[in-house]
């Protein structure tokens, strides 16, 4: 239910209706709007018409249903873009688009901090580098773990930049928090609810990137799983969903971008990397975002592609990366985004 207070309603008011809503067994969650401010509250459904006695209390206006499945994340609660700060002075969801670069795997120090340097002085503004790493094979490089995330600190120290990496497992997430500044779920993790409670109850932000069978819906509701725990600085990452074509890699979605645009408050970022498979495809697909309103980008680089321990075939050499970037600022402009 959507407790909508009135203009001007009194901070006494508004944590008087927060503690009914507790009472009821529901959690609330406040949206500090320009000109009112608005309480989601959320739980079991079944019972939630009990809420609606909510509407006689001094300061709301009115207490309305929310029609989508998913809340929190739903524009009907917050209609307002929102923007995560993702470390001071950096934020994501305003019109300056954020580029995340980096290779797939870390794999040593002269590796990360070489790439890190490179895609830093070519305008990304986060790094990228996965130190566990999701293998469709378990004979496949798993990823360097807690040493990988200690190059990735490394590599953050040499170059100014943020990191994302991701999580895979539950027992992993405190410890791959004590190093991370974007905590990744992977698209093999997209419904991993465990792993997604537990991230909602961590205070960093949280880049969820799509399945690659799951509907809009499903995403918006395993986003959802993150949001109803506290944590509201969830990032959006559509990556491709499979379909019956296999000249590429996956399919990526780029309707994904107005759809969620509608559907959502989120930032949303596009992984042409993993979307194509391929290098030469990765920068067109990164304008066609861009002219498509996504929030940023996430990008696999590479010094070496092909020595690199996963997704070689997909990734941009640095200098690649450098030329990608400038013809993007001009798209970036013309899109009303700066980069
Ligand atoms: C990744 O970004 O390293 C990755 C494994 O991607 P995805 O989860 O989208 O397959
Ligand atoms: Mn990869």
């Amino acid at each position: 239910m959507i407790i909508v207070m009135r203009q001007g309603a009194s901070k006494e008011e508004l944590t008087e209706v927060k503690k009914r809503i507790k009472e009821l067994g529901y959690k609330p969650h406040v949206i500090h709007g320009e000109t009112r401010n608005v309480i989601g509250a959320v739980g079991d459904e079944r019972g939630k018409s009990i809420l609606q006695s909510l509407e006689s209390m001094p300061g709301v206006e009115n207490v309305v249903p929310i029609l989508k499945p998913y809340k929190l994340a739903s524009k009907e609660v917050k209609p307002e873009q929102t923007v995560i700060e993702i470390v001071p002075g950096l934020s994501i969801g305003s019109d300056a688009l954020v580029v995340m670069a980096g290779p797939c795997s870390v794999e040593s120090e002269d590796q990360i901090i070489e790439t890190a340097l490179a895609v830093k002085s070519a305008g990304a503004t986060v790094l990228r580098g996965g130190a566990f790493k999701p293998r469709t094979s378990p004979y496949s490089f798993q990823g360097m773990e807690e040493e990988g995330l200690k190059l990735l600190a490394q590599a953050r120290e040499a170059s100014g930049l943020p990191i994302v990496t991701e999580v895979v497992n539950p027992r992993d997430v405190e410890l791959v928090a004590r190093y991370a500044d974007i905590m990744q779920v992977g698209a093999r993790n997209v419904q991993n609810f465990a792993l997604l409670k537990m991230l909602g109850q961590l205070g960093k932000p949280v880049l969820l990137k799509r399945g690659m069978a799951t509907t809009i819906q499903e995403f918006l509701m395993s986003a959802e799983y993150v949001l109803s725990e506290g944590n509201r600085r969830v990032i959006l990452c559509e990556r491709g969903i499979r379909t019956f074509e296999t000249a590429t890699r996956n399919t990526l979605d780029i309707s994904a971008i107005p759809v969620l645009r509608e559907q959502t408050h989120l930032p949303i970022i596009i992984d042409p990397s993993h979307a194509t498979g391929h290098a030469s495809l990765v920068p067109s697909m990164c304008f066609a975002s861009v002219a498509a309103g996504c929030d940023g980008l996430m990008v696999e680089v590479h010094p070496h592609p092909e020595t690199a321990a996963s997704d070689g075939p997909q990734s941009l050499r640095p200098e690649e990366f450098a030329s990608m970037m400038s013809k993007l600022r001009e798209f970036a402009a013309v899109a009303g985004r700066t980069l």
